[in-house]
């Protein structure tokens, strides 16, 4: 195997697809051409790309659908769109494309010249190389590390009623990268520490803002596990907070069931510590540790957040269905709030509803979104035309 960058470029265009591997193989990449959706999404886990462009109309099928195919597989190669099609057509396929997740760059309008594909090839070849901790250190000293906000639905009535933080890295080269860049990174060395306070402040400044405003909603942050076996975490949450005048009530902290397991005593008391000072606690991703019932029944938790793996597919997978119903009712009867992360389907937020379950969050009810579009989406309601890369607020039942 040579140790070249992996260039995959899909385009049912022959001229175009030889052009882009001709000029990619130029500037140093193993350039491999698809003209179809099938094989180029099968060569994504066969043989991972460095890179990849992307046609926005591949015959019969659409870009955005191979998208969407990319972020079910957790692609996180960097790729830029090209295609004829028009300005605002393109840019909102980059923004739905950051919504779900991808690392996506700057679009190649065609027609394209060679000499000027070869200079954003030669650039993407560059950004390619593995990121490294001094990168992330000096991102988030500049700023460049933000949250963007999923909005949380109560299932009986489909309002509103908070938004989950998702780290975002706004590379000033690579375009938008999603926590899977470079969330591993930064839990092996010192950067997740100042990551985990900054987005405890944003969150805490925005949620403030928001209910500034008349939006009575909370904000949920991930606090890594590291973080929350520190001796002095919940004085320096509870520090941070009170620093931008937000309520702890209005923050939900949420810790994954592995974390929340790992070292008991000290984070047990760090846990019980935020509780009594107002702070709400959700155990995340439930039901892909190991946690007994009684460790859930012992841990000051106040809600619960089933996992995706079991909600996006319930409808089809008789096992994820009673795993979901149970979990909902065990936490019913443990006094503990319930949200459903993962939901993309009307079906499957009428089947939450069914079962008892309180919140819903997914792609069906918004995509992750920057501080000014979840306001303006909050705004627009329901009477409004969805914006690009948003789900339209769904009607109550
Ligand atoms: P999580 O906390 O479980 O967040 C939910 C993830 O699921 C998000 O991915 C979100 O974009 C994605 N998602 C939401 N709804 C749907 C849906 O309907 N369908 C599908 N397929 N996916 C959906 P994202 O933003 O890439 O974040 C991944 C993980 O990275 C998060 O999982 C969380 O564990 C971690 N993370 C994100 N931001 C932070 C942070 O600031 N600090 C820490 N420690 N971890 C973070
Ligand atoms: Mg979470
Ligand atoms: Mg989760």
């Amino acid at each position: 195997m040579s140790s070249k960058p992996v260039l995959h470029v899909l385009d049912d265009d022959p001229v175009i697809r030889t052009l882009v591997c001709r000029v990619g193989e130029r500037c140093g990449y193993r350039a491999e051409g698809f003209v179809e959706p099938g094989a180029f999404l099968a060569a994504i886990e066969a043989d991972p790309p460095d890179l990849i462009v992307l046609d926005l109309a591949i015959g019969e099928a659409d870009g955005i659908s191979v998208l969407q195919a990319l972020s079910r597989r957790r692609c996180t190669a960097p790729m830029m769109i090209s295609s004829g099609l028009d300005e605002r057509l393109l840019s909102s396929a980059v923004r739905i494309g950051r919504s779900l997740g991808l690392a996506m760059l700057a679009p190649l309008r065609k027609p394209i010249a060679p000499a000027e594909l070869a200079a954003v090839l030669a650039a993407a070849a560059q950004d390619s190389l593995p990121i490294r901790t001094g990168d992330l250190d000096k991102a988030i000293g500049d700023g460049q590390l933000v949250p963007y906000y999923q909005p949380k639905v109560r299932v009986a009535d489909r309002q509103p009623v908070g938004a989950e933080a998702l780290a975002r890295w706004e590379h000033p080269t690579r375009g938008t990268l999603p926590p899977g860049l470079f969330l591993q990174l930064a839990e092996q060395g010192p950067a997740i520490t100042p990551l985990t306070y900054l987005m405890v402040e944003r969150a805490a400044r925005d949620c403030a803002a928001w209910r500034a405003a008349g939006h009575e909603l909370s904000v949920s942050v991930n606090i890594s596990a590291r973080c929350v076996s520190e001796p002095d975490f919940a004085d320096r949450v509870a520090e941070v907070v009170a620093s931008v005048n937000a309520d702890p009530a209005a923050l939900t902290l949420e810790i994954t069931e592995t974390a929340a397991m790992a070292d008991t005593e000290v984070v047990t008391a760090a846990l019980a510590r935020l509780r009594i000072r107002g702070f709400a606690l959700s155990m995340d991703d439930f039901g892909t540790g190991y946690s007994s019932l009684a460790e859930l029944h012992r841990m000051p938790f106040s809600e619960l957040k089933i996992d995706r793996a079991f909600v996006s597919g319930m409808l089809h997978d008789r096992e994820a269905m009673v795993i979901t119903r149970a979990v909902i009712g065990l936490a019913r009867t443990l006094g503990l709030r319930t949200v459903a992360e993962g939901v993309e389907s009307e079906e499957v937020l009428a089947a939450l509803g069914e079962m008892g379950c309180d919140v819903a969050q997914g792609f069906l009810i918004g995509h992750p979104m920057p501080p000014a579009q979840f306001l303006a989406w909050l705004d627009a309601g329901r009477t409004e035309a969805p914006m690009a890369g948003m789900a339209p607020r769904i009607a109550a039942a």
